[in-house]
């Protein structure tokens, strides 16, 4: 065994042995894998393994697809071929309109990545599945490419490859603690002997908080107990001249194969059980739980409708074992949190199909910093503190009993909510919100016009759209108030503070106390990173000078990397985490000035308080922080205020805004606000794939400044002219708005992808922002967008058409 290596990765099933033959694929041969066991002793072995293209957001469908091609090229190689069932073909069902418009999203958005699903009708699922009933069906989504394959011939064969480029695989080998040294290297203590390494990799499948705590960490990941049954032939099958699609099956939750001559069923039951909650047996290896086909009879009763032959198959096996269940159902796959040099590839609950692609894309963050696509959707740093062990499990069950069904646009599941609030949470309930969750934040998505207020799940407006839009005219014509609880908040002190900023970012630092401004930062190949507002706060009884760096909840942890990684060693520089004690209260629309001045002294005119200051103040008795900053594109104030004093800061302004009628506005009214303005959201339209030229960033670019992180990549990118360009759309339907993913066309040629869209009540227009090849980007070209399975036409149109000269922000 090496005593030292450059990789160590932990885990030897379809996780683990995809990344180490990834990491040589990317030139590094220097890699070892330690399994505690045997290879796919785990969860692999005893895997359905069913592959399928289908994924919901184009890097789970992108990532698929790299699982296909290398599965199919595995399964052809004449030196070690393997038993891959490609092409059988697979339908997921539907009995309802919504979910076949979902199937029509999902299919436009495959589009994008060269993946051709169909949305087909009940006869053409029958004609497809010659085992199948019509009852209770509408159609379903095939994927051509759905099959199943040979998990242990599939880790082996990876393995084989991994070991011919120059990594090593010890077996039987546990590994019993993880040691890091001040240099941030690992030293990996296993069963028989050390191994010293660069970068440590956990891929341990149900084991994975055994390995997380050798490192200190809690992965927000649970198992649970999942079963299927195979049954013996079954005569139809034998007699069909062709092998069975795959069936996915929301109606009643199962999934069926074919097995030989018969079928493979497995169960999503709701009478769902965890997993290995108070510790695994060390000895549960190669192993199985108990068979509870009672739990599943339900499901199975569905089964048997759609299937009437199942009725008169036997069974002959029953398999029962630990399936991992993350917090939001994708798995963790990247950086760990908090950590320098170790990453994970964990929570895969279709490890079989998924994990080729993850472990490519695992290999290429570790070796290159970044992934070809972005992999926010799968990064472990999506979530915050509040992923405890509970907590997890409540979600993963939910998630397991809803497998099949996908989440619709503005679907908030109830398991685990209320996880984090502020003192308005329960006020606003009183009101009538309706709440969105941000990175475990309950926060208000609009105001419901009665008690009883129900909106339809769809790809389609809902019936909040009135609603919204008088949330959205009130903020125009008068005032609103609106909480932005979770946002990210950075305090950064010391006298490097700008300096360190300025090497992070790559426009000009805002300096200027009193002042905010916006900056965006790049990874080290040029592409966008993130994006911050930086506020200067003066020296005063509550602290230094220093900055408050602010920016959306979701990436609490994955800034806090980033600078932590970024500072160096001599820099006077601390940075402190305010995200869970400060919130925001934002007071928007015409009358807005005219409610702070009535709630906090002093003089709050434009020529002393004009857009982009910045002023520590009192709300009443509340101490407040107040940034003359607007998302919404209306004359607007964040009112930055500890937790602790919330509740004062808001029954002041409430008594400040009772002349003025002041309302409630909620995230949905911002949303379709920020898009009128040209705004953009981070890991919506503003991703890794495209660098600040392509995303119309310009202006917040200095290339003129010495040194920024990705200055020379981007450099290199700019010399060559965009590739793309996110454009703005005007769409000329006005029932459905054009979801993410939704695939833009000319002359039937895929041209671009829509990154987010909603109804602008202020001009009255359906729009959404898209990348789009730069050759198609001028303004007033004419577009196709397929939505929901039409092909509706749109218009380029120029980027924020409302107030563009920001007349109304500056007023
Ligand atoms: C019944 C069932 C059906 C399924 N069907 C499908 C399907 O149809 N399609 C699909 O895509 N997926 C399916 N899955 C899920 C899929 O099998 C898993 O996602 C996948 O096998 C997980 O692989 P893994 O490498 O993450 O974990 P594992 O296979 O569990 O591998 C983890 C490895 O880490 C090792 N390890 C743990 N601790 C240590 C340590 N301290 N030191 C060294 N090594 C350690 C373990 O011994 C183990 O070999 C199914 C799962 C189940 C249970």
């Amino acid at each position: 065994m090496k005593s030292r290596t450059k990789v160590v990765v932990i885990g030897g099933g379809i996780a683990g042995c995809s990344t180490l033959y990834h990491l040589t694929q990317e030139g590094w041969n220097d890699v070892v894998l330690v399994e505690r066991n045997e290879l796919t002793s785990g969860t692999t072995w005893h895997s359905a393994a069913q592959v399928t293209n289908f994924g919901m957001n184009q890097t789970m469908v992108g990532l698929k697809s790299h699982s296909i091609n290398l599965y199919k090229e595995l399964s052809e190689d004449p030196e070690y071929p393997i038993n891959y069932h490609h092409g059988d073909g697979g339908i997921r069902l539907a009995n309802t309109e919504a979910q076949m418009d979902g199937y029509r999203h999902f299919a436009s958005m495959a589009k994008g990545m060269n993946v051709n699903f169909e949305v087909i009708d009940a006869d053409e699922c029958a004609k497809r599945h010659p085992l199948i009933s019509k009852n209770n069906l509408l159609g379903g989504l095939w994927d051509p490419s759905d099959g199943d394959i040979d998990p242990a011939q599939l880790c082996q064969a990876l393995a084989r490859r991994a070991r011919k480029a120059g990594a090593e695989v010890y077996r039987n080998t546990p590994v019993t603690a993880l040691k890091q040294k001040s240099d941030d290297t690992w030293t990996v203590h296993t069963e028989h002997g050390n191994i010293d390494c660069d970068i440590v990799v956990n891929a341990c499948g149900y084991r994975v908080n055994e390995v997380g705590s050798m490192m200190g960490v809690h992965h927000p990941v649970t198992s649970m107990e999942h079963q299927y049954f195979l049954t013996e032939d079954i005569p139809e099958i034998k007699t069909a001249g062709h092998r069975m699609p795959l069936l996915r099956c929301p109606i009643s939750d199962y999934y069926c194969r074919q097995e030989k001559n018969g079928l493979l069923l497995g169960f999503y039951e709701q009478d769902c059980k965890t997993w290995g909650m108070d510790g695994i047996d060390p000895n549960f290896v190669n192993a199985l739980c108990p068979d509870d086909l009672d739990r599943v009879t339900d499901v199975l009763e569905g089964a048997f409708d759609r299937m009437p032959a199942l009725m008169e198959a036997g069974i002959h096996t029953v398999v029962n074992g630990p399936i991992t269940y993350t917090i939001d159902g994708a798995p963790l796959v990247g950086a760990i949190p908090g950590k320098r040099n170790a990453f994970c590839i964990i929570g895969l609950r279709a490890g079989l199909g998924e994990g080729g692609g993850h472990g490519w894309l695992l290999a290429q963050q570790i070796v290159h910093g970044e992934a070809c696509y972005d992999t926010w959707c799968i990064d472990p740093r999506r979530f915050a503190g509040h992923t405890n062990v509970e907590l997890t499990a409540l979600k993963a069950i939910e998630d397991y009993q809803n497998e099949f069904r996908f989440h619709f646009p503005h679907e908030h599941r109830p398991a685990g909510r209320n996880a984090k609030t502020t003192p308005l949470t329960p006020i606003f309930a009183e009101k009538g919100a309706e709440f969105t969750v941000v990175n475990g934040w309950e926060r208000v998505d609009y105001i419901k016009p009665s008690k009883d207020f129900k909106t339809t799940l769809g790809f389609k407006f809902d019936e909040a759209f009135d609603q919204i839009k008088r949330e959205v005219k009130n903020v125009q014509q008068n005032v609103g108030l609106c909480e932005v609880n979770g946002f990210n908040r950075i305090e950064i002190t010391g006298s490097d503070r700008h300096n360190f900023l300025d090497r992070i970012f790559c426009g000009n630092v805002k300096r200027q106390t009193g002042k905010v401004g916006l900056g965006y930062f790049l990874n080290h190949h040029g592409m966008l990173k993130g994006e911050a507002t930086i506020a200067n706060l003066p020296q005063s009884d509550r602290g230094p000078a220093r900055v408050w760096y602010g920016s959306a909840a979701a990436s609490e942890y994955h800034d806090m990397d980033w600078l932590r990684q970024h500072l160096n060693p001599n820099d006077d520089v601390q940075l402190k985490s305010l995200t869970n004690d400060i919130t925001i209260l934002v007071l928007a629309g015409p009358n807005a000035r005219k409610v702070l001045s009535a709630c906090s002294r002093g003089d709050w005119s434009k020529d002393a308080f004009p857009w982009l200051s910045l002023r520590e103040c009192f709300i009443g008795i509340a101490p407040a922080t107040v940034m003359g900053v607007s998302f919404s594109g209306e004359l607007a104030y964040e009112i930055h205020i500890p937790n602790a004093s919330l509740y004062a800061a808001y029954l002041a302004i409430q008594k400040a805004g009772l002349e003025f009628n002041i309302k409630l506005f909620g995230a949905r009214a911002v949303d379709s606000m920020r898009l009128e303005k040209g705004f953009l959201h981070w890991k919506a339209d503003i991703l890794t794939e495209f660098d600040p030229f392509e995303t119309g960033l310009d202006k917040f670019v200095n290339m003129n400044k010495n040194e920024f992180i990705g200055k020379e990549a981007l450099k290199n990118r700019q010399s060559k002219g965009c590739l793309n360009r996110l454009v703005s759309l005007e769409i000329s339907i006005k029932n459905a708005p054009a979801h993410a993913g939704a695939t833009l066309s000319v002359k039937n040629k895929v041209i671009g992808t829509v990154t987010s869209g909603d109804w602008g009540h202020r001009i009255n227009k359906n729009i959404a922002y898209a990348y789009i090849k730069s050759e198609y980007s001028s303004i007033g070209s004419e577009i196709f967008v397929d939505i929901l399975g039409e092909k509706i036409n749109a218009k380029i149109i120029k980027s924020c058409p409302y107030d563009p000269n920001f007349n109304i922000i500056r007023s």
